[in-house]
């Protein structure tokens, strides 16, 4: 099939002429991969035993999403269902585990979307909720909204039935006593995300958080803005993001991959180098990405990233800094 030439023009100006690259045939793209992320930032050294935490706690999601996609599950539902057991581990900041606000409180943002259709969700500043990635389910399937915040967010997952918390169920020691300044929080930022191409060629991407620890009540972040945290095209890829979240939002990060794709016809790899390495700052975080070929990108400023991917007829892999952690 000839290469589909695709231009992007500024004005009169033609900036950047690419052509997309055919997509790869059925037989050629691995059946299924999923792709997780537990956040950017710093990690506890090698034989630090919450390393081995980080890294035994994404392997466990890698392999029930991937039996999952093996058995013929849809991208959307593995995504939610990772980032919901994710969120439930408080190892991570999302749900169960989430950092705290400067008041001491904590609020909880996530978005879902579906490749196939554009279909989306997502809720910001919700404090009751037991799994945040769930009620973003609820707004894409049950609402005619994308992002519903705060009370009224609550309020619908009240309607919908949603497990509520009170705020203090997503409160562990160690996040209280990094808010209290009793000892410096060395972990990664611990944001969730993940993304996959299921069976039927199908992308999703979903992403949960607890945001920056010691934001102000209000804050929101990239993680439930569709474009700047999360993003799902079938005709690109499925991207979730973790980091400064204000520098994913001003730069739409999630979706200016999945338009350098599209426009420039570049692969996903060189999509996600550009977005993490030329347009953010270094140190802003990473992205995890796979697009409809099953092309994994995992991108990062940062000196750590806990990220994961697994495909059919090989074991997951994990890493957090350079080389793949050992099991
Ligand atoms: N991106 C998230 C936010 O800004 C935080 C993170 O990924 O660490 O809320």
């Amino acid at each position: 099939m000839p290469a589909r030439l695709l231009c992007l023009t500024l004005g009169a100006a033609l900036v950047a002429c690419g052509a997309a690259p055919p997509p790869r045939s059925r037989a050629a793209r691995p059946a299924y991969t999923l792709v997780v992320h537990g956040g950017a930032g710093t990690a506890p050294d090698a034989g630090d035993p919450r390393r081995l935490a980080y890294a035994a706690a994404l392997r466990e999601a890698l392999e029930e999403g991937c039996a999952a996609l093996d058995g013929g599950a849809a991208s959307v539902d593995v995504v939610e269902r990772i980032v919901r057991r994710l969120e439930d581990d408080p190892l991570f900041n999302a749900g169960r585990g989430a950092v705290m606000t400067r008041d001491g409180h904590h609020e909880l943002d996530a978005s879902i979307m579906r490749g196939s259709d554009h279909a989306c969700g997502a809720v910001a500043a919700v404090r009751t909720v037991r799994n945040p990635i769930a009620l973003a389910r609820a707004v894409m399937d049950h609402s005619p909204h994308v992002l519903l915040v705060g009370e009224g967010a609550e309020a619908f997952a009240r309607e919908r039935g949603l497990p509520e918390v009170d705020n203090a169920f997503f409160t562990t020691d160690a996040r209280r006593e990094a808010w209290r300044g009793a000892r410096p929080d060395d972990s990664p930022r611990g944001t969730v995300g993940a993304v996959a191409l299921d069976r039927d060629g199908h992308l999703a991407a979903a992403t949960s958080t607890g945001g920056l620890a010691g934001k102000r009540a209000g804050r929101v972040g990239d993680s439930p803005i569709v474009g700047a945290g999360t993003y799902a095209d079938d005709a690109t890829c499925a991207v979730s993001c973790t980091g400064t979240g204000e520098e994913f939002i001003r730069h739409g990060v999630a979706r200016a991959i999945s338009a350098r794709m599209e426009l420039a016809g570049e692969g996903v790899a060189d999509a996600a180098r550009h977005l993490v390495h030329r347009t953010l700052r270094p140190g802003d975080g990473g992205v995890i990405a796979v697009s409809r070929d099953g092309e994994v990108a995992m991108e990062r400023s940062t000196p750590a990233m806990i990220r994961g991917v697994c495909r059919p007829g090989a074991p997951p892999e994990v890493f957090i800094d350079d080389a793949p952690e050992p099991r």
